[in-house]
């Protein structure tokens, strides 16, 4: 591709509002645009990038016996409702009229859809199990999109289903799909790991989440110094920042009320801050601790309440032993588990000690949505682990280490949840009308795009693996309008595309120290530079991660690129 034909538009100045590296350089060095908050163009460069990463997916989603689908982003309320999560979702669901007043989803996945698919085409065991799969265009009305391409409003998403008969076949095609996203991740040259994680509100029991490492992720994980062991641990932070205060307690003499159905609603209704509700969660009363466990990933102003504990050391909260849950408290926090959390709450507080108080009925709530199987059956006190730097690895092997991450993608093990609510039934190998198992496995394409550049940079630009560069070469002629440069080049960009190189050919009339600045920031794997020597046949070699640098002979140009 000529530099002078197509649209690289770089950038001197660090944009304003641009904090994170990934973010800064994909701009800086012309791969993306913003359109507004959260919204993204991809140049060419950009789409080139995008275009590699989709092929490995494609490649390993097809090595495992995917179908590639492409399903509609636009999709009618009534499906939503049959899942019921229409109501579920809140506002991070992005939803709009028609001209006849009719509500629709822009999707932010495609469970609904593809189960709807699956239940009208598949009847019988025969046909399962059955995995399809899509590149394709997501929205979510994120609360706080942020850090450019790592957390957009709408973004591209490589989703997988999954359906089977049995819950054998779920767990062989479970594990096939971790094996290709660990080959993916290995191949787009990350530094990642798959991490145990807390299933939410989706429901089922089994779920990754594969993890690149990185100091602006958004997530803790723990992970062991010598084996394969990881974890998603939100509540390390949770912990750093409120252990230090927790004897605040909501007044008692005031009852929220099913109304309150937000953390932030609570607040209001008790007439404190956020951070006070949270610490709220975290109480002590009268010398003995109170735990609180929700599993919910329901809309509590996108702060998971997924394990919060208060313990002096962070020891296995089964080694607490005078835990007492107070009824009260724990009736105030009622809202917040409307979704049936509170049942989750008191079911692991009495697995952790056995002899916990409970009082989620307190204020004579009826809770909706609780479904046992989802929100009980699953659960096992092993799920939950209270682990500090320096411990013993759970598996007995390395000790662990903290560190942050970027959620690049997440295998999950849906189980019955959507097949029920949508009826995708089949006839099994007795005959019998049975209810279809499912996964659902997905990839932030753009994401990855950035979690990558946010581990291959130095000061100077992107530093792009081998396997995911837009181009292999960037070729330079320093002075286009001598001839002796400029015919080279040109020779040159032909011979290296014969030979099968894809090249960058900078070809613009540009100063020089422009043409290095741009290639610095631009960041593909290897420099050919035209200039002065040109007329002794000798160009100049430069590979960009190492910064090593030499002239060579033109004639031996293709055994130092090799
Ligand atoms: P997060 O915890 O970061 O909000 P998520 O768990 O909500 O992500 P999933 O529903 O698991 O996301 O979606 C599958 C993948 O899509 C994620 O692993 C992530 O890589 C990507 N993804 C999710 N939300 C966004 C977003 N707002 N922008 C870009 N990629 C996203
Ligand atoms: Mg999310
Ligand atoms: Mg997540
Ligand atoms: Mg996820």
């Amino acid at each position: 591709m000529r530099q002078s034909k197509t649209l690289i538009p770089t950038l001197k100045e660090v944009p304003a509002d641009a904090d994170i590296k990934s973010h800064q350089l994909l701009l800086r060095a012309g791969y993306i645009r913003q359109n507004f908050s959260g919204v993204y163009s991809f140049l060419p460069l950009g789409k080139k990038v995008l275009n590699t990463i989709e092929t490995v997916i494609r490649e390993e989603m097809d090595a495992i016996g995917g179908n590639e689908v492409l399903m509609p982003a636009l999709q009618a309320k009534e499906l939503w409702e049959e899942s019921g999560r229409w109501d579920k979702m809140g506002p991070e669901l992005m939803r709009l009229k028609d001209r006849h007043d009719r509500d629709f989803v822009l999707g932010p996945t495609h469970e609904e859809v593809v189960t709807s698919m699956v239940r009208d085409e598949i009847k019988s065991y025969k046909k399962l199990p059955i995995t399809l799969y899509q590149i394709q265009t997501k929205f979510r009305d994120e609360r706080r999109p942020r850090f450019g391409l790592l957390r957009g409003r709408e973004f591209i998403m490589k989703d997988a289903y999954s359906f089977h008969a049995t819950d054998e076949s779920l767990d062989e095609s479970y594990q096939a799909m971790y094996e290709a996203y660990s080959r993916i991740f290995t191949r787009l040259g990350l530094n990642f790991r798959a991490v145990i994680a807390d299933s939410g509100a989706m429901g089922g029991k089994d779920t990754h989440e594969f993890m690149a490492l990185s100091e602006v992720g958004e997530d803790t994980i723990a992970f062991s110094t010598e084996s394969e062991y990881a974890a998603n641990i939100e509540m390390a932070e949770v912990l750093d920042n409120y252990t230090a205060s927790t004897t605040e307690q909501l007044p008692l003499e005031k009852k929220a009320t099913p109304d309150q159905k937000t953390m932030q609603e609570v607040c209001d209704f008790f007439d404190i801050t956020l951070e006070q509700g949270l610490k709220s969660l975290l109480f002590k009363a009268d010398d003995t601790y109170v735990m609180v466990v929700t599993r919910g990933d329901h809309d509590v102003n996108e702060i998971k309440l997924k394990h919060l504990l208060k313990v002096d050391t962070l020891t296995m909260a089964t080694e607490v032993e005078a835990l007492e849950v107070v009824g009260a408290n724990f009736g105030s926090l009622g809202p917040i588990a409307v979704g049936g959390d509170v049942q989750v709450i008191c079911d692991v507080a009495l697995k952790a000690v056995g002899n916990a108080v409970c009082g989620a009925n307190e204020n004579g709530y009826h809770y909706t949505n609780v479904n046992p199987s989802r929100d009980f059956g699953t659960f096992t006190y092993e799920d939950v682990r209270f682990i500090k730097a320096g411990d013993a690895s759970p598996d007995g092997k390395g000790v662990i280490k903290f560190a942050e991450g970027i959620e690049i993608g997440q295998v999950f093990k849906l189980g019955k949840f959507y097949a029920e609510k949508l009826g995708a039934d089949f006839l099994n190998d007795q005959g019998r009308s049975a209810v279809m198992t499912m996964g659902c496995y997905g990839i932030g394409v753009s994401r990855t795009l950035a979690a990558i550049v946010e581990q291959h940079h130095d000061d100077r630009g992107i530093v792009w693996p081998k396997a995911v560069a837009p181009f292999n070469v960037h070729l330079l002629v320093l002075n286009t309008k001598k001839e002796e440069q400029s015919e080279l080049g040109e020779r040159l960009y032909k011979d290296l595309r014969a030979a099968g190189y894809s090249v960058l050919y900078d070809d613009r009339a540009e100063r020089a120290g422009v043409k290095f600045a741009d290639s610095d920031l631009i960041g593909l794997p290897l420099r050919v530079t035209v200039g002065n020597k040109a007329g002794e046949a000798i160009v100049e070699f430069k590979v960009r991660k190492t910064g090593e640098q030499s002239d060579v002979a033109v004639n031996d140009l293709f055994k130092v690129l090799k």
